[in-house]
């Protein structure tokens, strides 16, 4: 039997033997394009490829692609774990021709492959094939029907529709038909009693779909209709993890050694055992293949957070845990343990996981603690949910409740359904639906972007000269309307721009574009788009034709490229201070300020920060000169010893920017020299994740801004304390001074107090034999509760104080009773809360002192009364 090894690497042995370039894995996690945040399919490495925006240096190419399909177009995420043969992430083999080979080779190798190399059963395979959309003129794919009907018999070969048999790259771009390769896995005897046939594209388990042959041979455009491609492409892919089940002769993914030993591993740790209990087998399923996007996401640089890409795989992680916790019974962080073996087991074949396996294991394990945190909280907040309906004599709880749980707690809904169905409830699914409806329409609204059709002025390909320029003469290739979140702008194409896009962290460039005919327009931003930098303007000028001048403003850019260069000159002294296992989790660099992200499992002391800045510092001070060594590959730029060698994509030339001893891998824009920095200072210093710290700075002139501003406080304190040289003691002196006068009055009111009660007993009235002490007017509540306590410590019998005082405007009600009055049965908590009402307020207490507020002065005297009345001292 081969293993998944073996079948990984014959795949792209056949493909190289036919001539293909074998090349690396793009990452996973996708930086830097707005449009896509995972890598769901082996033909996003070659976008801009497909675009034509990039030659290729291989018309042929086949690879094995990392791919998550948990968001956007293809999500997968709710059937993972429930069937046995979709992952969010897993491999996919694939092969490409960029304009060379079409379809004849492309269906005849994936026969070869399948039936001559591996050797699977010719008989057990299916095709489709793309059935033809009238309403579009397009016919029937024919061409592709012919060759496989070299191969296979017509009762094989089966039509789809536009759905499955269409492809497209979104929605406008390169499209054509595809034809699929589906698999019967069926036993014998199910296969002669149903025909497989049938079974295709109908969510059988047992008979899926393999491999898909796409051939695009149209472009769509912005109003809908299709024209041809100019340079045709062959884009494939094939699930790996399927691939591996129909060669080793099983009946599920997970059966394969892919999973195995995950698979054991989980059962050995749970005390469960794998292939009982459906639901256990379920929640096996989901813990080992959300565990891999985790562990890969991580290692790819994107920690579970709160938004975006990030918030993706906190979900996912959440998901895995609510598995595990709710059917394998695990109350504590579980899925951290089989980091050590996944690393073991794919830690060759992607070294990324091995390297930062202890950071994974504490990001999880956090992610996981946290989480299973939430889970308690939610259940609780769920109860109180449940015991309102129940009160209110229900039997449903509210959707909204449901949704408040879900969206604001993070409480996945099939947990809720669950707690409710032990506790006799049901769900208005409809009412959570509504809000769930609600709340995606609020997102999609504010995230539609609409594009009208590049206008093309004239051919040719953007070149940046921003390394080198600040300002050049340029043309308008092509523009384009865009409108996002009710606003209007352009994108503008240029032929030659020294406009940096917004790239690793780095802001865009801003600017103008100065036409012959001296019009002016602002560039407001600069981003990168299919790796072309597209200048962002709210107008566009009136001739389009004319020569321009572009250019950046150069103040803006200057700070920016310090602060780059900075982040280099702390990235290095972090490692140096802190150690090796620093590494850059992300950055961003502003012309105001730097932020720098990176691996480290502690609070950055402050005697560290300041040896990282003396180190930067002095660096600074030595006038290093930028070293910059453009389009190297990267076997060079690794000799060189640069840093982050992850994560580049195939063919790609890599930038080298050396400062003495710094050497990194950066696309961004420096400066020519360490001493244009001026200085750096860390302004900031804190954790935003398990394992990861964040510190911020500032260079250059942002410094002297800081500096002066805290000058400027200096001479402004130094004045409040009336000019003295030595402000330090000048404070000293004041807190030492405020602290005596404190004493005193407080030493000052204990005497007045005294006084002041002394004088109400000595006035006190003997009303149906109990001592009524009183209190009016405008008094400090706690000179109040003193005066209270202290009528009670002078009069131990028959003695009652009462009070209805106001300050600030607000009144207040305070009443103290001795022991035997409350012995007899009257309770001053009671008396000041149903005198409150009169004063619009409420309070209480204990039966012999209380106190309560209000909002009306003007109840005072009525409530004063209702006192007396109901202790029973009134006239
Ligand atoms: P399906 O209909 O089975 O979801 P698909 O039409 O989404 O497949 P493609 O987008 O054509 O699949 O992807 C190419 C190949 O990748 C498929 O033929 C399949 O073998 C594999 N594949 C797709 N999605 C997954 C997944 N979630 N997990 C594992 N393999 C997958
Ligand atoms: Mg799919």
């Amino acid at each position: 039997m081969l293993t998944s090894k073996e079948i990984r690497d014959s795949f792209k042995k056949f493909f190289q033997d036919k001539g293909h370039k074998i090349v690396p894995s793009a990452p996973m996690v996708i930086k830097d394009d707005p449009t896509l945040m995972f890598t769901n399919a082996g033909m996003n490495q070659f976008k801009d490829i497909i675009l034509g925006n990039r030659p290729a240096d291989s018309k042929r190419v086949a690879d094995s692609q990392k791919c998550l399909r948990v968001s956007g177009k293809h999500n997968d995420l709710e059937e993972v774990g429930h069937d046995t043969y979709h992952h969010t992430m897993f491999e996919m083999l694939g092969n490409w021709s960029f304009g060379d080979y079409f379809k004849q080779e492309a269906i005849d190798w994936a026969w070869e492959y399948l039936t001559e190399v591996v050797k699977l059963d010719p008989n057990r395979l299916y095709a489709t094939v793309f059935e033809g959309y009238a309403p579009e003129g397009l016919e029937r794919d024919n061409e592709a029907a012919g060759i496989w009907e070299k191969h296979l018999p017509v009762s094989h070969i089966i039509n789809g529709n536009r759905k499955d048999n269409f492809w497209e790259m979104g929605e406008t771009g390169p499209c054509g038909p595809c034809s699929e390769i589906h698999i019967d896995l069926r036993s014998d005897e199910e296969r002669a009693a149903v025909d497989g046939a049938t079974l295709v594209n109908s969510d059988n388990p047992q008979v899926i779909e393999i491999w898909n042959l796409v051939f695009m041979q149209y472009n769509r455009m912005a109003d809908g209709h299709l024209e041809p491609l100019p340079a045709k492409v062959i884009d494939t892919g094939m699930g790996f993890e399927r691939l591996c089940m129909a060669l080793q002769g099983k009946k599920s993914n997970y059966d394969t050694d892919v999973f195995t030993p995950i698979i054991s591993e989980i059962s050995r740790l749970s005390g469960k055992e794998y292939g009982k209990d459906r639901m256990t087998d379920v929640a096996m399923r989901v813990a080992a293949d959300h565990l891999r996007t985790i562990a890969f996401s991580i290692a790819d640089s994107q920690l579970p957070s709160n938004a975006k890409a990030g918030y993706v795989i906190r979900r996912i992680l959440r998901r895995a845990v609510r598995y595990v916790y709710t059917f394998l019974g695990q109350k504590e962080a579980f899925l951290y343990q089989l980091v050590d073996l996944l690393a073991d087991q794919m830690g060759e074949a992607y070294p990324e996981l091995a390297a930062q396996k202890e950071l994974i294991k504490k990001v999880i394990k956090e992610e996981e603690e946290s989480f299973l945190r939430t889970l308690d909280n939610g259940i609780r907040l769920l109860d109180s949910f449940v015991k309102k309906a129940k009160d209110a004599g229900s039997n449903t709880l509210k959707g909204e409740d449901a949704f408040v749980l879900y969206d604001t707690y993070g409480f996945p809904l099939d947990l809720t359904e669950l707690i409710l169905r032990e506790q006799g409830m049901d769900l208005d699914r409809a009412g959570f639906d509504a809000e769930m409806k609600k709340q995606k329409d609020r997102a999609r609204n504010a995230a539609a972007v609409e594009t009208g059709d590049w206008v093309v002025v004239r051919d040719g390909e953007e070149t940046f000269v921003g390394y080198d320029d600040a300002e050049c003469e340029t043309e308008i290739l092509r523009y384009r309307k865009v409108k996002q979140k009710g606003k209007e702008f352009f994108q503008i194409i240029l032929s030659k721009t020294p406009f940096y896009a917004e790239m690793g962290g780095q802001v865009g460039d801003k600017g103008t574009l100065t036409g012959a005919d001296g019009s002016v327009i602002e560039i407001f931003d600069t981003k990168k788009e299919n790796n072309i930098g597209v200048h962002l303007t709210t107008k566009i000028p009136e001739n389009v034709d004319q020569k321009f001048t572009a250019a950046i403003n150069t103040e803006l850019r200057d700070a920016s490229a310090a602060n780059h260069t900075a982040t280099h000159l702390l990235h290095e002294a972090l490692r140096e201070v802190l150690g090796n296992h620093v590494e850059q989790k992300g950055s961003y660099v502003s012309p105001e300020l730097l932020r720098f992200d990176f691996s480290h499992f502690q609070k950055v002391t402050p005697e560290e920060i300041r040896q990282v800045e003396h180190l930067v510092n002095s660096r600074i001070r030595k006038a290093m000169a930028l070293d910059e060594h453009r389009d190297l590959p990267i076997a060079e730029a690794k000799e060189m010893g640069a840093m982050a060698l992850f994560g580049e994509k195939y063919g790609d030339k890599v930038r080298v920017v050396k400062y003495g001893s710094s050497v990194e891998l950066c696309g961004g824009t420096h400066v020519p020299n360490t001493g244009n920095i001026g200085m750096v200072k860390i302004i900031g210093e804190s954790s935003i994740a398990a394992g990861i710290r964040r510190i911020e700075a500032v260079s250059g002139a942002g410094v002297e801004k800081m500096l002066d501003s805290i000058q400027d406080s200096m001479k402004e304190i130094s004045a409040m304390m009336g000019g003295q040289p030595d402000v330090k003691a000048a404070i000293q002196k004041a807190i030492n001074e405020n602290a005596e006068l404190k004493r005193q009055i407080d030493e000052f009111m204990a005497e007045k107090i005294q006084s002041l009660t002394k004088v109400l007993i000595e006035h006190a009235e003997e009303i149906n034999g109990i001592k009524v002490v009183k209190l009016s007017g405008e008094r400090l509540p706690d000179v109040v509760k003193t005066v209270a306590f202290n009528v009670r410590r002078d009069l131990t019998e028959n003695a009652a104080f009462i009070a209805a005082t106001y300050c600030d405007g607000k009144p207040l009600l305070t009443v103290a009773l001795s022991d035997n009055l409350v012995k007899e049965g009257r309770n001053a908590g009671q008396t000041v809360r149903e005198a409150a009402k009169l004063i619009k307020g409420g309070g209480g207490g204990q039966p012999f002192f209380a106190q309560a507020g209000g909002k009306d002065v003007n109840g005072l005297d009525a409530a004063l009364a209702k006192i007396e009345e109901i202790l029973g001292v009134g006239k």
